[in-house]
């Protein structure tokens, strides 16, 4: 749908910055490169300089820098990963490693950056341009989906999809053998990609922090699922479950069900790679696009995200201070397919 902005308008530079720095922070997820392509080629068209930063904060302070250009971001657009690299970097959260970034960027001459990231490398966003009042804008660029104000984040979709086909496949051994696979989804505190994950593969049962019953739909499916009707199952659960993780669950099913083989599956790394699916790229440039937008526009302190396929401006005090609740029809639709 057209924004209905004027483009020649859009197209001219009246804001002071001049040069953008762009960097990936906290884990890897697929999209981050259609989003770097998206913030290098936007700021380019607007006459912009950019420098990428290598290994988010970290290369921040120690100045890893690199003048990219449009070539740089050519044909990478279905690569998962991020060609900056990304890392979790600890000096980053003490004053003297913030200080350090900042006259790192001074020296280079770069007057903004943006930041594609979670909650944590927003945390850090947040802290350093209140201590210094630097341009700052986000992306949301994880496999989580757990940032409040944006419907999506970058690689979330990606990740749905590389979850569903693992535990489809998962799904072809608990049924031929006959056992109840326990299988651990990422999310941190979020369950999201649990939830949407185990709708989409009929799991019987999905275990996350958002649900307090969630322990008694799998008491339900053990004693009357399981043992009077089933012979097989698969139980999501989420790692931030508050039961803690696959194994915990299913050793206690194990004490209580000696006779019932169980299994468990944790899908681990496999869920932050592979080749971004169409939605991320999509979402990745437009908010790619948004952010050079919001910076020239003169927005800072801000995470762009995507509110009902619309642009919208998050301030990272709110993207990192609230929840993205899980909707309620998910854990109504969920328990109605297990009756
Ligand atoms: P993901 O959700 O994929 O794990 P993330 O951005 O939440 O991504 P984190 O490792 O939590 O990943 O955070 C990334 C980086 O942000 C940290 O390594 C650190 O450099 C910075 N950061 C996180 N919290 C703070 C904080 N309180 N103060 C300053 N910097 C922080």
């Amino acid at each position: 749908m057209s924004s209905g902005k004027d483009h020649s308008e859009k197209n001219k530079n009246t804001s002071t910055i001049k040069t953008i720095g762009v960097l990936t922070s906290g884990g890897d997820s697929p999209g981050m490169n259609a989003a770097i392509r998206a913030v290098v080629r936007t700021a380019l068209a607007r006459n912009l300089k950019v420098t990428g930063i290598r290994r988010g904060y970290q290369g921040m302070i120690e100045g890893d820098f690199l003048p990219m250009k449009s070539s740089d971001v050519s044909g990478i657009i279905q690569q998962g990963g991020t060609i900056l690299k990304t890392a979790r970097c600890k000096e980053f959260q003490t004053t003297e490693g913030r200080a350090k970034a900042y006259q790192q960027l001074i020296k280079a001459g770069i007057d903004a950056v943006v930041v594609i990231g979670g909650e944590g490398s927003f945390t850090g966003a947040l802290i350093f341009s209140e201590e210094y009042h630097y341009p700052l804008i986000g992306i949301p660029g994880t496999i989580d989906n757990d940032i409040f104000g944006t419907d999506y984040t970058i690689g979330y979709d990606t990740a749905l999809n590389t979850v569903v086909e693992a535990i489809d496949k998962i799904k072809d051994t608990a049924s031929s053998h006959g056992r109840i696979f326990f299988v651990e989804v990422m999310g941190r505190e979020a369950g999201l990609l649990a939830i949407n994950s185990g709708i989409a593969c009929g799991a019987e049962v999905i275990m996350i922090p958002e649900s307090d019953d969630d322990r008694q739909q799998l008491d339900r499916f053990m004693q009357k699922g399981y043992k009077n009707k089933e012979t097989s199952g698969i139980v999501v659960v989420a790692e931030g479950d508050e039961v803690g993780g696959a194994l915990k669950v299913a050793e206690k099913v194990r004490e209580q069900y000696p006779e019932i083989e169980v299994r468990v599956s944790i899908l681990g790394h496999m869920q932050r790679g592979g080749s971004p699916t169409a939605k991320d790229r999509v979402s990745a440039t437009l908010m790619g696009v948004a952010a050079i937008q919001a910076l020239l526009d003169n927005k800072q302190g801000v995470m762009v995200g995507l509110d009902d396929e619309q642009i919208v401006h998050v301030p990272f005090r709110n993207a990192v201070k609230y929840k993205h609740p899980v909707d309620q029809n998910l854990l109504e639709a969920q328990k109605l397919m297990n009756i």
